[in-house]
């Protein structure tokens, strides 16, 4: 038991939804009632919290969620978050029900708001990476990557029995707006023989050499994984450039929201349990500003501003690794 002033947490997911979101709602949950603390579940993130639309939670209500991608709770974009005098009044609101902390599930966005409450209120909150876009400062890791990865990669596989058969090239959009990881990891796991990735400049005369090359040694398919980027129709972009450009067919497939659902991986599931009970007990332990963080192969948190960024050092390796190994 708890010798915490903490009695109250509320926990939120908040931003685009990531499989492996209930395994850590189940972890907090349980962690948390363990604790001897009240547990309130706040339904459709910050527009929830607003709406003063919580839920308390017990072990039962968190039975049977582990291996169901979603979230229980809902989640929801919240643009008046961004006005301090709506933050203060959700700060109110969390007051009025006798909420001592907070834990926000989400992405960089959702880290910005969960910030800014801190700072300007003092509530304590540890944050949780739920994304699949694996793109949040100082973790290596973020819940729901692995899952959107093999989805993607599965779908990829199939997409290459086509172009096998058929001696055709595909271009595969895969989610990223501005997050290279999806591209980079499923371009690697696929054997892609060209990876686009969001705000590079488009190399459609190297793509082309490319596909050619493999043609002349025999090859009877290429895939160009092409990340979503900012700015929608890249993929078929590339398309009409390697058609009016270099006379080459290829076709597009766009996985979209397939990569966002489905039932968590294992790692998906152990890294948000391992979070969800790092962020009760840190919270327990007098923090108040942290995120959890998957670095080394260890749970462990670490200041919640320096984890606001967008990771940008992106391993440009795995290009080189791609490129190396398509050849
Ligand atoms: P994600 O958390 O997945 O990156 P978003 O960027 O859409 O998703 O952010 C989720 C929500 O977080 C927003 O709808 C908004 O409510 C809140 N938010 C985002 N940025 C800020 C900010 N700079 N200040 C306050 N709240 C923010």
């Amino acid at each position: 038991m708890t010798k915490s002033k903490i009695k109250t947490i509320g926990v939120l997911c908040s931003g685009g939804d990531s499989p492996g979101m209930n395994c850590a709602i189940r972890s907090i949950v349980r962690t948390g009632i363990g604790e001897g603390l009240n547990v309130y579940g706040i339904m459709k993130g910050y527009s929830g919290l607003l709406e003063g639309n919580f839920i308390e939670m017990n072990a039962s209500s968190v039975g049977n969620i582990i291996q169901h991608g979603g979230t229980i709770l809902q989640t929801s974009r919240c643009p008046e978050f961004h006005d301090p005098e709506i933050r203060k009044e959700a700060f109110h609101i969390l007051k009025r029900k006798s909420i001592d902390a907070l834990i926000v599930i989400g992405g960089n966005g959702s880290y910005a708001g969960a910030y800014d409450l801190h700072q300007e209120h003092g509530i304590p909150i540890v944050g949780l990476p739920g994304t699949i876009d694996n793109d949040i400062n100082g973790t290596d890791y973020t819940i729901g990557f692995d899952t959107a990865v093999q989805t993607a990669v599965e779908a990829v596989d199939k997409i290459r029995d086509t172009a096998h058969s058929h001696a055709r090239t595909f271009i595969v959009e895969v989610m990223g707006r501005k997050s290279p990881a999806i591209a980079l990891h499923v371009g690697v796991c696929t054997g892609a023989e060209n990876i686009v990735l969001p705000s590079e400049d488009l190399q459609t005369n190297q793509i082309a050499t490319d596909i050619k090359r493999g043609i002349k040694r025999g090859k009877s398919s290429s895939i160009i994984i092409c990340a979503e980027g900012e700015v929608p129709g890249l993929s078929y972009r590339i398309q009409e450039e390697l058609k009016t450009e270099h006379q080459i067919d290829a076709h597009v497939c766009i996985l979209g929201h397939i990569q966002r659902g489905g039932n968590p991986s294992a790692i998906d599931r152990f890294v948000a349990s391992r979070m969800g009970y790092v962020a009760v007990k840190s919270l327990l332990r007098g923090k108040t500003d942290k995120a959890c963080a998957y670095v080394k192969g260890e749970v462990v948190t670490v200041p919640l501003k320096e984890s606001l960024g967008k990771k940008d050092k992106y391993l440009p390796q795995f290009i080189d690794l791609a490129r190396a190994l398509s050849i």
